[in-house]
């Protein structure tokens, strides 16, 4: 069994340090160096191998492991990022070949160069990705990323239903986003405790400085306020070594506060040498021995984030501070006018269920759609009509109903299942547009569906089903199906 797969089965708290595999001799020898120890304060050690992180032409998770002299404990990425399932069943087997068997799954941020509109990009989506590992490797362990950090409601309650999709498609482990707001960490904390069979989470962690903050305003997903810059900058102004000293000093602090919170590990980011390890082991110690509760961590952390003169750090933005069971937003006016057209619309035509359906179905099923003029004549007819009232892009498998008639194909990455981690106040990773999931999530509570944005789990579109009518295939052998309205509106339960 792995090392890792053992620490989350015993509850050993557990590190996993985080490298981006770029070509260069002296970060894989630093890493060894840092993984020689095999522990951090008596916590064992896994190395995770960053997927796709600069660009889709970086060095594979499986040629770093493999460009590693001695061979280390690994959690390798895949990064869905202008991936298809071919490419992950690719590295299933590659992974299966080396004696790996654990595995963590991300959607990836925006590809380097990707422009909405133009060449398109696919995404292998995290919940697709896992329902595909989970049938492919029912043993190994699966990992998949959750992101907290998020202050409007409709971002914040669609990351968890998206969640909640992740652990029903085989998660058995979530890592959450990088993030310095201790209030999220707890959040996160409380909706993982609250779930049927919980699982282990992993807090991904960084000493922030103010370098790193700069570099941080680049990486979508991740909040680091102007108060947060502020005290960054003055510290710096001190000495660089004091603000070094104090950015270990929080870091040692937010592994125990995570500990203490439950977490079952840590996943570090940013330590590239054995001495930056072996400083933070020292902060570790020393604040180890003077904490044991959260109670009295809570000033230790507020403390580290004060300078005299200085005001107090906030750590949500000043825009929103969004916390899990508020539920405030409602849908416009349009937005549910919208939603009960097109179901109208669909319940008519694609219930399966009345004479019209039933028509149009024995209709569309007819040989002659099936001859390839045929099948270009019925394509563009679905297109003409489809892409006016939702942006349909013909994917070849509809998945309107399941999406509350939201198309996957207006977000830029194609996401079906729920949001990516990048949204920042609702607006898209892309920065054009309100992210259309929570559009959905507003549009969920209005018609009572949001049991739709957790149940219903939509595969990814393969290959060679894109760019055809989806209406053929949509009447073959599926029984009806209606969408019954719930009792009441779930929205994020209290917490
Ligand atoms: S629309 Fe939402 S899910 Fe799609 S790329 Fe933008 S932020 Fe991510």
């Amino acid at each position: 069994m792995s090392l890792l797969k053992a620490a989350l089965r015993e509850n050993h708290f557990v590190c996993v340090m985080e490298f981006v595999p770029k070509p260069s001799a002296e970060r894989f020898a630093a890493m060894e160096a840092i993984m020689a120890r095999g522990q951090l304060c008596g916590w064992p050690m896994t190395v995770a191998i960053g997927d796709r992180v600069g660009s889709p032409l970086d060095m594979s998770p499986l040629d770093a492991l493999a460009s590693f002299n001695t061979p280390l404990p690994a959690l390798p990425h895949f990064s869905g990022k202008d991936r298809e399932r071919h490419h992950l069943l690719a590295q299933l087997q590659r992974m299966d070949a080396a004696g790996l068997d654990q595995l963590l799954l991300l959607t990836g941020d925006r590809l380097p160069g990707h422009q909405p509109g133009e060449r398109p990009v696919r995404y292998l989506e995290s919940v697709a990705a896992l329902l595909i590992a989970r049938q492919a490797c029912p043993n190994w362990l699966l990992g998949a990323a959750l992101n907290p950090f998020k202050y409007h409601e409709e971002e914040g309650g669609a990351q968890y239903f998206k969640a909640e999709k992740k652990l029903a498609a085989g998660a058995d482990f979530l890592t959450l986003q990088l993030g310095f707001d201790a209030s999220k960490h707890q959040e996160a904390m409380h909706w993982m405790q609250r779930q049927a069979a919980p699982k282990p989470m992993l807090a991904c962690l960084m000493s922030l400085t103010q370098g790193r903050a700069v570099m941080l305003e680049q990486v979508a997903g991740v909040t680091v306020t102007a108060s947060m810059r502020n005290l960054l900058e003055a510290e710096s102004k001190v000495s660089k070594a004091f603000a070094l000293a104090r950015s270990v000093d929080r870091l040692a602090l937010q592994i125990i506060g995570v500990k203490l919170m439950g977490y079952a590990g840590v996943h570090l980011s940013g330590i590239h040498e054995l001495k930056q390890l072996l400083a933070l082991e020292a902060r570790l110690e020393h604040w180890q021995a003077e904490i044991h509760s959260l109670e009295h961590w809570a000033p230790a952390w507020a403390d580290s984030w004060q300078m005299p003169g200085l005001p107090i750090v906030a750590f949500h933005p000043p825009q929103g501070n969004w916390r899990q069971g508020e539920s405030v937003v409602i849908a416009s006016a349009k937005e549910r006018a919208r939603y009960h057209l097109l179901h109208g619309v669909h319940s008519l035509l694609f219930s399966r269920a009345n004479w019209l359906s039933k028509a149009f179905g024995w209709a569309v099923r007819q040989p002659l759609w099936a001859s390839p003029r045929g099948a270009r004549v019925l394509h563009g007819l679905e297109r003409a009509v489809k892409r006016p009232l939702t942006g349909c892009d013909t994917c070849g498998r509809c998945r309107l109903e399941d999406t509350l008639y939201t198309c996957p194909e207006t977000c830029p990455k194609g996401l079906a299942n729920g949001p990516c981690g990048g949204t920042t106040l609702n607006r898209c990773e892309f920065g054009d547009r309100e992210c259309i999931h929570s559009v959905k999530y507003r549009t969920a509570k209005a018609v009572r569906q949001t049991a739709v944005l957790t149940e219903r789990l939509i595969p990814c579109i393969e290959v060679e089903t894109r760019h055809r009518s989806s209406w053929p295939q949509w009447f073959e052998a599926q029984p009806p199906r209606q969408l019954s309205p719930q009792p009441a509106p779930r929205t994020q339960p209290e917490s």
